[in-house]
């Protein structure tokens, strides 16, 4: 097994993902619908590529800008709000941007919110002038706090952030919500996005220069492949032919039809792959407009 360091050339690639936590599962699906196996290792920490030179190092979330930073790992999957903190902090300290984001991943969807107690009227920012604001985004935080104009305290925490307002270390917060389920339960409301976030993949701000470049490319066009189909589906059915230009029209997101089979002055019968999400609702208004034997085919992955 290649030893954990950083190294100017490496033919291997390596992918920092999370441990445990939210992100762990379903970035592992990802790499590995991407055509990936690996062989774990005993402390589960490093897992060896198997059908291909791509290694996994599984570490905390927090761990993963600095890694690539500092040339440990090629790429990571990361929240944005985790890249995009580290990469504040860095701008703030004046050092130079060390990784980009390459690629939304479209799970792990959260926002950044100010949250302020629920019998509060929200008047807007100018309303946060000599409060005291709880988070673990400092960075991200003072940076929108400067750019409104407001002076206000930055209380970091590393965790618990919601009940600092009811320990009095702070005033409000600004943390991380996805159904909104903890700001409710600790009295509690969201009221300012300052980021919506997702998983993305994050990678070295220069490219890659050596046979790393190569895998690299090749892995990244699977992973839009991969990505382009998750809610993709394979509509088929039948239709009058004068039908068709009204379906197409519910179809903006789908791909040109495949015509199958059109007998003479019979119905047509159409596939075609649909990129947006098929509702039963969109399923109701196909048929209403003509479609006849309605088929939503799951389609798995595709040699992108
Ligand atoms: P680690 O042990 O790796 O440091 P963690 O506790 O920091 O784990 P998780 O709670 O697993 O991390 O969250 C990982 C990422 O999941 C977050 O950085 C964020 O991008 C995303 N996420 C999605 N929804 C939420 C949410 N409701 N609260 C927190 N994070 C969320
Ligand atoms: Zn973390």
């Amino acid at each position: 097994m290649s030893p954990i360091v950083a190294s100017a050339t490496r033919d291997r690639l390596r992918i920092a993902i999370q441990k445990s936590g939210r992100l762990a599962e379903p970035a592992r699906a990802l790499l590995s619908a991407c055509g990936l196996s690996w062989r774990e290792s005993r402390d589960k920490l490093f897992c060896y590529g198997e059908s291909l030179p791509v290694d996994l190092l599984l570490v905390r979330d927090d761990d993963i800008p600095g890694l690539i930073a500092d040339g440990v790992c090629d790429f990571g999957v990361v929240g944005r709000n985790e890249l995009n903190e580290q990469a504040a902090a860095r701008a703030r300290f004046g050092l130079s941007d060390a990784y980009r984001e390459m690629h939304a991943l479209g799970f792990g969807g959260c926002r950044l919110m100010l949250a302020i107690p629920e019998t509060w009227d929200w008047q807007g920012p100018a309303q946060l002038e000599g409060m005291r604001i709880a988070t673990s985004y400092p960075a991200i935080l003072s940076d929108w706090l400067e750019k409104q104009g407001v002076r206000a305290s930055v209380v970091e925490l590393s965790g618990s952030v919601e009940i600092a307002p009811k320990l009095g270390t702070a005033d409000l917060i600004c943390d991380l919500v996805s159904s909104g389920a903890t700001l409710l339960a600790n009295q509690l409301k969201p009221v300012e996005t300052l980021l919506e976030s997702e998983a993305v993949l994050a990678g070295p701000a220069r490219e890659l220069e050596d046979q790393r470049a190569d895998l690299a490319a090749m892995l990244l066009r699977r992973m839009e492949g991969v990505l382009k189909l998750k809610d993709s589906k394979l509509l088929m059915f039948r239709a009058d032919r004068d039908t068709v230009p009204a379906l197409l029209r519910l179809l903006p997101d789908a791909d040109p039809p495949t015509y199958l089979a059109a007998e003479t002055g019979g119905p047509l019968s159409l596939q075609t792959m649909c990129h947006g999400l098929v509702t039963w609702q969109r399923l109701e208004e196909l048929e209403r407009a003509g479609a006849q034997g309605l088929m939503v085919l799951s389609v798995e992955r595709s040699l992108a």
